[in-house]
């Protein structure tokens, strides 16, 4: 957790109490109208989730930006409400978060930049295909519908999608995120994350008589299935991915006896197996196109007969979020991804963007991001991982516009239809059968 100390206090926030969050801190509500704003100010309000359950979350997301007089008048053509509100001392939080819902903080009181003057970003280029795929939209239903019918508490397993977001408005709405199926209660509702799980995951919830709801998303399963397949073959499956991916654990429990994890180009040259004669690759879903291809390479001249999956492993949505970051970067100073730092997806895109050349960030949201990443950039790439809402993404375009940009280019490389059904226990028919409505 980093707490924004404040540089320059409003006389009317000066008796705020610092931020200190901790485990069991209890949500504070703090006065945020603290009246006209000065001419030579700009407050920036941030909100805080205090941990309910021991977590602690990233930086206090910046909710409001406001100025006084006519730094505000030249920030306003474009800021909307949160600006026009902030010079009359009457605050709101931005559209879609509202600001009843958090405990709202003043942070930090900063000094107005003339943003015309010292920042150089003129355009975004905004990369499309972005953010949710079809398996984490399907996730995050999965659990919304099964709060509606079950009610809170529903348990999760690990974090439904990896983003931090994302994990954070669930638990709002009465999720409750755990790390292994023996930490929920006997009989309760839990869900398994889009990642995939291991069979014993299956075994020992069915030993807690547990009502499971599997939002293992479609792609990780088949890469399960192929697994199975393999190893009935008694071929030596070698999974190209990384260690300790939670979809990485759950595809290496299907045959345990029979995989060989394969992190990169090194190890695809120096990996055995007890007879090279019977040798298959799978690989997770959201790594790199080009580096696997690589890691396959190695594997072909090392075992000629190696047998591959009937379809690629890396799913639709890995690979044309990295074909438009491809396209951005090539035009782009700068590539901001928006996304967790666990989401593998997320990582493969700054990745991609730096091998060609262009400076990539990961950031959480807006709040992360660091000025001096923008000096002397007029063309800024924006893209989101897979696990990323797009509501993020809008909250980063408004910090943009409020340094200069004035032109949004959508860089398309491809349209998305994929969708997938949602599992038993949670369709329409369940809900309606309930009352709940669809
Ligand atoms: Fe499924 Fe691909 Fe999304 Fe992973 S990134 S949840 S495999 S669609």
């Amino acid at each position: 957790m980093r707490v924004v100390e404040p540089k320059v206090m409003h006389p009317g926030v000066a008796s705020l109490p610092p931020l200190e969050p901790g485990p069991g801190m209890a949500r504070t509500t703090v006065p945020v109208v603290p009246g006209p704003v000065d001419q030579a100010e700009l407050l920036v309000l941030s909100e805080f989730v205090p941990p309910e359950r021991g977590v602690v979350f990233p930086p206090p997301q910046q909710l409001a930006v406001g100025h006084g007089g006519a730094a505000h008048q030249r920030e306003g053509e474009g800021g909307g409400q949160r600006d026009r509100d902030a010079g009359h001392g009457s605050w709101e939080g931005d559209a879609g978060h509202p600001i009843d819902r958090t405990a709202a903080l003043a942070t930090d009181v900063l000094r107005p930049r003339r943003y015309d003057e010292d920042v150089s970003v003129q355009r975004v280029l905004l990369a499309a295909p972005r953010g949710y795929c079809a398996g984490v939209d399907r996730a995050v239903d999965i659990v919304e519908r099964a709060l509606r019918l079950y009610g809170a508490p529903v348990y999760v397993r690990k974090q439904i999608v990896h983003n931090i977001h994302v994990v954070r408005d669930l638990e709002r709405k009465g999720a409750v995120f755990v790390e292994e199926e023996t930490e929920v209660p006997e009989g309760a509702t839990v869900v398994l994350s889009a990642h995939g799980v291991a069979p014993e995951v299956y075994e020992n919830s069915a030993r807690r008589r547990l009502r499971v709801i599997d939002a293992t998303c479609p792609l990780v399963t088949k890469v399960h299935l192929e697994a199975r397949r393999f190893a009935k073959e008694e071929s030596t499956i070698l999974l190209i991915g990384h260690e300790g991916h939670e979809e990485v654990i759950g595809t290496s429990g299907e045959a345990p006896e029979h995989i060989r994890l394969v992190g990169d180009v090194d190890e695809a040259r120096t990996v055995e197996v007890p007879d090279p004669t019977r040798v298959s690759y799978l690989s997770q879903t959201t790594l790199s196109v080009d580096e696997t291809n690589r890691i396959i390479e190695v594997l072909r001249e090392r075992f000629p007969g190696i047998q591959a999956p009937p379809r690629d492993d890396i799913c639709y949505a890995t690979q044309n979020r990295q074909d438009a970051v491809k396209e951005v970067a090539r035009r782009a100073d700068v590539l901001l991804v928006i996304g967790s730092d666990n989401s593998s997806n997320s990582n493969r895109l700054v990745e991609v963007s730096r091998a060609m050349g262009t400076s990539a960030y990961l950031i959480d949201d807006e709040t992360e991001v660091d000025e001096a990443w923008l000096d002397g950039a007029e063309n800024v790439g924006v893209t989101s991982g897979a696990s990323a809402p797009e509501w993020l993404v809008d909250r980063v375009l408004a910090w943009l516009r409020h340094r200069g940009a004035t032109e949004i280019e959508e860089v398309r490389v491809v349209e998305e239809h994929m969708a997938f059904g949602l599992p038993r226990g949670v369709r329409d028919s369940d809900l309606e059968r309930a009352g709940v409505g669809a």
